[in-house]
Formats: C-alpha cells, structure tokens, sequence
C-alpha cells in the first residue's frame, strides 16, 4: 500500500507533515513544530500518531514533541549529532540508517550546514524525501551552523535523489525565492515558468509543496552553482561550485 502524506500550516510559517501507512495503521510527523497544529492534522485524518521523525534540533521543529509524546507515547527519532538538543529522543539514527514508519521504507541522509547534525529522511519506495530546513523550494536553508562548502555538499546529496522524488520541506517562501532566483537566473524558463505556477498556487490558496527534485534542478539557484552559466551570472567564471554556493547564498543573505 503506497504512503499517505498529510501537509498542514503551523507557526508562523513552517509546514508540518504526516505520514501514514494504511497497511499497518502507523503515523509519523515529521518533526513537530507545534503541538495544536499536529492534534489537528491528527484529527482531520483519524491518524494515530506512532513516530516523529526529527530533521534537527531548532524549537520551530522540535516545539511540539513533549506534549506530542506524552499524550501519544510515540517514538521520537533524531539525528545521533542533536541528540542531546531535542527532547524525549528514543532513537538516534546516522548517515544511511533505516528508519520504518509501519511497513513504510525509509532512509537517513546527514545534510549539515543549516545546523550540523541536521538529517533528512528518503522513503525511497515512495518517492518522498523530508529534508527539514536544508533545501526549499527555489531556496535553501541558512547556513547557520556549518560552512557554505559542507550545505553545498549536503544539498548535491539531496539533488541526486532520483528526478520523481517529491520533496517536503520545513518551510515554503515561493515568492521572495523566486524573486530572488530570477536575480540569479533572469531568463530561466523553467524559473518562469515555476512564478507562473507559484502565483496561481497562492492565488488559489494551495501549498507550492511539495516539488520534485526534477523541478527544483531545473529552477533552484542553490542546486545549479556547478553550472558554468550560474558561475558567469555571479562573475564567478571557473571558481569551485561551492565558491559559488556561497556567493549565492550571501546574495540571499542581504536580498
Ligand atoms: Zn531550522
């Protein structure tokens, strides 16, 4: 039975998502920002929540887990290197542990820079991946903890994901990172063609998660600076990719 995913709004501006297995009855949130926004995913599905699946340590993503694990005793799943920084953990996981949700398949990827034990979770046989604060849709995440060159490196691990897989992220800010891309990548079609896309989500009031890494490879700045047209744009010609993340990324920084 292929996994169910529930996307809801929480705080101010992060997402929160579940993730069900009809087969066996599980449910895991990934991360928990907040505990009232989780109950009522739960409720509108008639989930029962059994895991979360902790991306790194920030309160905006860990709020949520006491109040969570005392009223549901699920399990609280975290990265080995933030162990310490999250609440109530019952497992650490690493690089290429298996973490199943019921009968559900999935894999963890470290992807550090936005904080430095920061995970991401690829439930291949689904074709999703929750990858926290690391890569957003035509974005990425702050480099807060790490070095521009480990991000790069985290966010190339992500990219070769294959093409079909569909990416939820922590947080969504389609029009402040289009425009922000288009300061990069000008006459990107498929740049344009996502702002056409993002504009009619919004207007409808829809989500513009979750993306496919397909779509972010073609359009995201931050997964493009190996490209030499990228390098050029930023006047950066023949300098290393990850010179030219960190270029990117210090533009976004002051944008
Ligand atoms: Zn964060």
């Amino acid at each position: 039975m292929p996994a169910q995913t529930h996307l809801f709004l929480c705080l101010q501006d992060n997402y929160g998502v579940l993730l069900h297995d009809g087969a066996t009855g599980a449910t895991a949130a990934i991360d928990a920002p907040e505990e009232s926004a989780v109950e009522a995913a739960l409720t509108a599905t008639g989930w029962r929540l059994t895991d979360i699946l902790v991306t790194h340590h920030h309160a905006d993503h860990t709020g949520g887990i006491a109040a969570l694990k005392a009223r549901h005793r699920c399990r609280v799943v975290a990265p080995h290197g933030e162990a310490t920084r999250i609440p109530l953990v019952d497992t650490t996981v690493r690089e290429r542990d298996k973490v199943a949700v019921g009968g559900l398949e999935g894999q963890v990827y470290e992807t550090p820079g936005h904080t430095l034990g920061h995970i991401a979770y690829w439930f291949h046989p689904d074709n999703l991946a929750f990858v926290g604060d690391t890569l957003f849709s035509i974005g990425c995440g702050r480099v807060i903890e790490g070095t521009p060159g480990m991000m790069w490196r985290s966010l190339i691990k992500l990219r070769d994901l294959p093409d079909e897989t569909k990416i939820y992220c922590g947080h969504e800010y389609p029009a402040a990172n289009i425009k922000f891309a288009r300061t990069i990548e000008p006459d990107n079609a498929a740049l344009a063609a996502r702002e056409a896309q993002a504009r009619q989500q919004i207007a409808n009031g829809e989500p513009t998660i979750p993306v496919t890494i397909g779509e972010e490879k073609k359009a995201n700045p931050f997964l493009r600076a190996d490209l030499p047209e990228v390098a050029a744009a930023v006047s950066m010609e023949g300098k290393q990719a990850s010179q030219v993340f960190a270029e990117i990324r210090a533009r976004k920084n002051k944008f």
